[in-house]
């Protein structure tokens, strides 16, 4: 069983946030004096003696507004108590009962899930008894006097929640993908990670300030467990304070420092630019699978060649990504969005795939029965004595020869394209050491040309 969740449902402004806060020991929830403010559902992780759990606060149950964001927001808290193991519904006992704290204890009773009621604001001990108890007319059994603010009352709400939650030795954490979303600006990914994230689980939308720092969005799928790496970051560019043209090259290049696998994103109506090459270059020099996004597949006229002609086209610019998958895709209408994780599947798999030495000797046989290594002026000739793979993600075959020297490029280029045609690896970069037999230390002698 994965990691519980416990929603946080009320009102705007009672306080769901600040006991988040609390329950997680942190300061990432946004608290903001504005009523609806967090807006996207962020999984905190949080624990109460020995229960880990997630808490997920989910913006602000309101049911009788029109404005635009609200029907998405109730859609939230309403996907968000869908998953959850226990619900904490959280009201304010300074202001007593409100008909909208009615309404919502009216849906959350005929919901299966089992819910706490968290009377906030109480932090005078007697006061706080009185205060809550006006809730009991709600029907949701005894209401909890707490404080998000002083902390008072929590852990005796937190105590009756774990009742609620599995067992630690019921939790298997099923190992997570790290999955970044990388592009320029415009190039959808925001409409992307919302297609991947399921339509209620992220709003893309012009809304500026609602998401501070890295937040990751976690997807799962047939049992597997898939983070989207700092999803914040991807709908930065809605910040005010930045222009529509930031790039924000530096946080891409953090999410795939920290990922397993980039989705590099690319806008078919503009084909790959310079900024593209460059998170490709980052790619290969971090080691990272990846799987090409062509994006905005809808946009473009087609005929039965199209599609050849625009891999052509990306692959001839990303010629050193040319072991990376392709997939075209719109993010819009969803056309082939689902089969995106397949790939990255694949690719997952490929990064961490283990060649037995017998077969690498077999390949490096093969090739130099083919083409023979070069001979130096002088008449000496390389040699490569044996080869074997020294470490996964990304897969890396060391090569023990006579001398490093007597390899050339385009030599190193050869032997890589051999151990690309036997063993595949697609969706991984491969990368080669060549060392002397003297030299024990490894010697980096590959450098980026060799390393495609
Ligand atoms: P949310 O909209 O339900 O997430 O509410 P917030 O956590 O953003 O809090 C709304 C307001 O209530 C903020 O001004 C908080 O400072 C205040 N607040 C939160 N918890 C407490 C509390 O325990 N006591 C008091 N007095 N105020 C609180
Ligand atoms: P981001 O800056 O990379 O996050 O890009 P957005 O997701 O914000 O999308 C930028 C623009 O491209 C928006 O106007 C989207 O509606 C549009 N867009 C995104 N995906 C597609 C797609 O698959 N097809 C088309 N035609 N437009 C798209």
């Amino acid at each position: 069983m994965p990691l519980p969740i416990v929603a946080i449902i009320g009102r705007p402004n009672v306080g769901k946030s600040t006991l988040v806060n609390r329950f997680a020991g942190s300061q990432e929830a946004i608290v903001h004096d504005e009523a609806g403010i967090t807006r996207d559902r962020t999984y905190q992780p949080a624990f109460w003696r020995d229960r880990n759990f997630l808490v997920v606060d989910t913006g602000g149950l309101v049911f009788d507004d029109d404005t635009e964001f609200l029907p998405l927001i109730r859609e939230q808290a309403m996907a968000a108590l869908a998953e959850s193991k226990a619900a904490i519904f959280v009201v304010d006992g300074q202001s007593g009962p409100t008909p909208a704290d009615e309404e919502i204890a009216q849906w959350l009773r005929l919901q299966s899930v089992p819910v706490l009621l968290a009377v906030n604001k109480c932090e005078s001990i007697e006061a706080g008894v009185i205060q809550a108890a006006q809730f009991w007319e709600l029907n949701l059994g005894e209401p909890y006097p707490v404080s998000g603010i002083h902390g008072s009352g929590t852990g005796e709400l937190l105590d009756k929640l774990v009742e609620y939650l599995p067992l630690p030795e019921e939790i298997e954490e099923a190992p997570e993908l790290k999955i970044a979303i990388v592009g320029r600006p415009n190039v959808g990914k925001s409409t992307l990670l919302n297609t991947l994230t399921g339509e209620s689980r992220a709003i893309v939308s012009p809304i500026s300030g609602t998401t501070r720092d890295s937040i990751d969005m976690v997807v799962e799928r047939n049992g597997k467990t898939y983070r989207l790496i700092d999803t914040a970051g991807i709908r930065r560019k809605k910040n005010v304070e930045y222009g529509a043209e930031f790039f924000g090259i530096n946080r891409a290049f953090k999410a795939i420092r920290r990922c397993d696998v980039v989705l590099i994103v690319v806008d078919v109506l503009d084909g790959i630019t310079e900024q593209d090459q460059k998170l490709a270059d980052r790619i290969i020099d971090e080691g990272r699978a990846a799987v090409i996004v062509a994006n905005k597949w809808d946009a473009i006229e087609k005929d039965s060649y199209t599609i050849y002609d625009y891999e052509k086209k990306i692959k001839d610019r990303f010629y050193f990504l040319d072991w990376a998958e392709i997939i075209f895709i719109s993010a819009k209408t969803g056309q082939r969005t689902e089969k995106i994780l397949d790939l990255v599947d694949n690719a997952a798999e490929q990064h961490q795939r283990r060649v037995p030495t017998a077969v690498i000797n077999e390949v490096l046989q093969e090739a130099v029965s083919w083409q023979s290594p070069p001979t130096s002026r002088q008449g000496k000739q390389g040699r490569i004595y044996y080869g074997t793979q020294v470490t996964t993600q990304p897969p890396t075959i060391a090569l023990f020869v006579n001398d490093p020297k007597r390899f050339n490029e385009s030599y190193r280029r050869y032997i890589q394209s051999q151990f690309r045609r036997q063993l595949g690896f697609s969706g991984t970069p491969l990368r080669l050491i060549w060392r002397g037999k003297k030299e024990r230390e490894v010697e980096r002698t590959v450098n980026r040309a060799t390393r495609v």
